[in-house]
């Protein structure tokens, strides 16, 4: 029996190396990465320059603390502020610590204002993490229960519903924070339309309350714009970042400006590991490999060919209910459970995953090319066709 804690189901395979947009297993089967470890690996596996950025830094100095200055850090900071036109950055390891610091950042924020029991309104179907805090701002009650109680200081209301947010406006003095992803990945690949995000945008304005957006997955790159708000072109006040900001080596970062910035003071948060050397060295080496090589540029074409790609091999196929995404961010509706399709991915030798139980979800490297997105359709287009025949 495993010692390994019950969290996962896991499927059958384990990887001993990968090597670009493709992971080995132990019997020297490989399989196409159309999921880069659910949007983790930015630059595929193995990518040199990540891995000589790593190497360099592994033989200088891994870890000295945020007891000292790390320039690194101060490096990492001012090229995400320079990518977002957002002015400070809160280093932590993961999406839901970016969450949590944007969620206390919140309430600080409210506090300041004279409002005692600040509350955030969060949407369903959203996902932003397992933390008590993360997972009660989490629109998933599958995942909610058993844990409660959950934290207060949420209100839920529909995604993408600018009159439920406006009514809410109307009744209830506590808000000051709005948060959302503008593309939610677990919650099945849900797009909030453009005029929706400068909707938001304007009320939050209106209202003083901020507009927090996780970009934890559908940042840095994955959609064609560095962040999914600028497609919309709005600029929230709270930004957090994790999965592929290290492209395999865990960081997360909660990024402000305007009236959001310049809130916290030493004693407010904080991280023992945040924003380590190693850490930031692979951010860095991932944010300049997606900027030299063109990747967001690629995300965009490579997308358009796999969702083309997959439409017009299932064309006429009953059962198909939506094609959808931004970039290399894709997911494909159908109308029933599908979670079977993961194995028979894995037999077939592609990695994706399946979320919101009917949702196929392709999260491939940003450095996949047309040949890649050719192979992956060929691969993934008569299993959904078989799938949804038998
Ligand atoms: C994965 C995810 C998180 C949680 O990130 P962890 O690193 O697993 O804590 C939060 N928000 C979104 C949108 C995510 O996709």
């Amino acid at each position: 029996m495993s010692h390994v804690m019950n969290t996962y189901a896991r499927l059958p395979v384990a990887f001993t190396h990968g090597d670009g947009v493709w992971l080995h297993d132990e019997t020297g089967k490989r399989y196409l990465d159309a999921l880069s470890g659910i949007a983790v690996s930015t630059l595929g596996h193995n990518h040199p320059r990540l891995v000589r950025a790593i190497s360099q830094q592994a033989s200088r100095v891994l870890h000295t603390s945020n007891l000292y200055g790390i320039p690194l850090q101060e490096r990492l900071a001012d090229r995400l502020a320079e990518i977002s036109g957002m002015n400070e950055v809160f280093f932590c390891n993961s999406g839901c610590e970016a969450n949590e610091a944007a969620i206390k950042l919140a309430r600080f924020y409210g506090h300041q204002r004279g409002v005692d029991l600040p509350t955030i309104v969060v949407m369903e179907n959203a996902f932003h993490g397992r933390t008590m805090a993360t997972l009660s701002a989490t629109g998933n009650r599958k995942a909610q229960a058993g844990f409660e109680p959950l934290v207060s200081g949420f209100v839920r209301v529909p995604y993408k519903d600018i009159t439920a947010i406006r009514n809410l406006a109307e009744h209830n003095n506590n808000v000051v924070a709005v948060m959302l992803e503008m593309i939610q990945g677990e919650g099945g690949i849900n797009i909030a339309d453009d005029s929706f995000q400068r909707e938001l945008r304007a009320l939050c304005d209106e209202r003083g309350w901020l507009m927090i957006c996780d970009e934890v997955q559908c940042g840095l790159g994955r959609t064609g714009h560095w962040f999914g708000w600028q497609h919309a072109g709005v600029r929230p006040d709270v930004m957090t970042l994790a999965k592929g900001l290290g492209s395999g080596v865990p960081i997360g970062a909660c990024l402000t400006t305007g009236r959001a910035a310049g809130l916290f003071k030493p004693g407010n948060h904080g991280s023992t590991f945040g924003g380590n050397p190693l850490a930031c060295a692979a951010a860095l080496a991932t944010l300049d490999a997606i900027a030299d090589d063109g990747l967001m540029d690629r995300a965009i074409q490579v997308g358009d060919e796999i969702r083309t790609g997959i439409a017009e091999a299932l064309k006429g196929v009953s059962g198909v209910v939506d094609i959808r995404g931004r970039g290399l961010m894709i997911g494909i509706e159908l109308d029933r459970p599908c979670g079977e399709l993961v194995s028979r991915g894995l037999e077939a030798g592609v990695l994706f995953n399946v979320t919101a139980e009917r949702v196929v979800r392709l999260l491939p490297p940003l450095i996949f090319t047309s040949v890649d997105a050719q192979a992956l359709v060929d691969v993934l287009a008569p299993l959904i066709r078989d799938f949804l025949s038998q």
